[in-house]
């Protein structure tokens, strides 16, 4: 059972208007879930303000979700009456509307992350869920909105993402019977797999290859890790939200448990993504960085240099016997 479901409930389907935020530098299930949630929202009436903070891109990979729907930051009500969250571990990982979640007369928190603190006023925290896609397919069912196509295709991106295609360990046979759903609902998974796995700008390859030449083993510690640089991103044309599959190709090292990929967001600032294989938790190691995340996919943003960085997860990761 979901925790304030029926709070939740009552709460947005009371109200006219609806702000929404998921996290910033959205990934398939923030996007996904908030998309869905604001496309059903608008077909029972409601005026939606759908949207996330700074920077305010999205990688092409998400063309093809209702994007249209969403609103600059700014737009959103900066006192809202009732707000909703998606994905978000923490208000700070709303960027620049964690001002409007603040202010907001009923927030509601939907999201999976085991560290949530639950920071709104009704939180739909269930960290057992594979995927915030998971909840927001029950709280449809509870509000008795329909899941049109539209819906499906989103939802079903948010559970696909956060599964890596159905193959991490929080795949559950809920997971996957909400996927079975989705897909009656009228998710395409072709067109899905083709646009979130077989696309790419072919400038991601140029960067995909530097990134990937570069790449350290530390035997010791079972840990691969590689640097994403300024250049990079400058040489191959591409945007650093165009990024987040690289860590995908440097995780596979078959002689490492954890990969760290560090990306240079200059002016002194990193962004570092970290993946497990089960042995290490790498949120908790994320978490000491100003980061956060799960036990097995974890990011944070800090000042410092790639060395500094680096000997602060070293620290972490014990070496272990060969
Ligand atoms: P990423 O490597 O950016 O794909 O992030 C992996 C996971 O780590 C995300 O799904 C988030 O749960 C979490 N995460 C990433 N960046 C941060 C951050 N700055 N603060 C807290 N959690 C983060
Ligand atoms: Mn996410
Ligand atoms: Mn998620």
């Amino acid at each position: 059972m979901i925790p304030d479901l029926e709070e939740a409930v009552v709460a947005i389907d009371g109200a006219s208007r609806l702000a929404m935020a998921c996290h910033i530098g959205p990934d398939g299930d923030a996007i996904g879930s908030m998309l869905a949630l604001a496309v059903a929202a608008t077909e029972n009436g409601k005026e939606v303000f759908p949207s996330f903070g700074h920077p305010f891109t999205l990688p092409d990979t998400f063309d093809f979700l209702p994007t249209d729907m969403l609103v600059a930051p700014d737009e959103v009500p900066t006192e809202p009456e009732v707000m909703v969250t998606f994905d978000a571990g923490s208000p700070d990982r709303l960027g620049d509307l964690q001002g409007p979640a603040d202010r907001a007369e009923t927030l509601v928190v939907i999201d999976h992350h085991k560290t949530n603190q639950g920071f709104g006023k009704y939180n739909l925290i269930v960290p057992d869920a594979a995927a915030t896609a998971e909840i927001v397919i029950e709280l449809f069912d509870a509000l008795g909105w329909e899941i049109t196509p539209v819906a499906a295709t989103a939802l079903h991106v948010g559970l696909v993402t956060d599964t890596g295609r159905f193959q991490y360990s929080n795949t559950t046979p809920k997971t996957l019977r909400a996927a079975a759903r989705m897909v009656e609902a009228g998710a395409r998974p072709e067109v899905i797999g083709r646009h979130v796995y077989e696309e790419t700008p072919f400038g991601f390859l140029h960067a995909a290859g530097a990134v990937l030449s570069r790449a350290v083993l530390e035997s010791e510690r079972r840990l691969v890790w590689s640097v994403l640089t300024v250049k990079d991103l400058n040489d191959s044309g591409i945007g650093l939200d165009d990024t987040d599959p690289l860590i995908d190709a440097l995780r596979t090292a078959q002689e490492s448990d954890v990969a760290v990929l560090l990306k240079d967001l200059g002016g002194g600032r990193i962004k570092g993504s970290m993946r497990s294989r089960g042995r290490i938790d790498v949120g908790a190691i994320a978490e000491p960085l100003g980061g956060g995340g799960h036990h097995n996919a974890a990011g944070f943003t800090v000042s410092g240099s790639v060395d500094s960085v680096m000997d602060a997860i070293r620290q972490r990761l014990e070496p272990v016997d060969a």
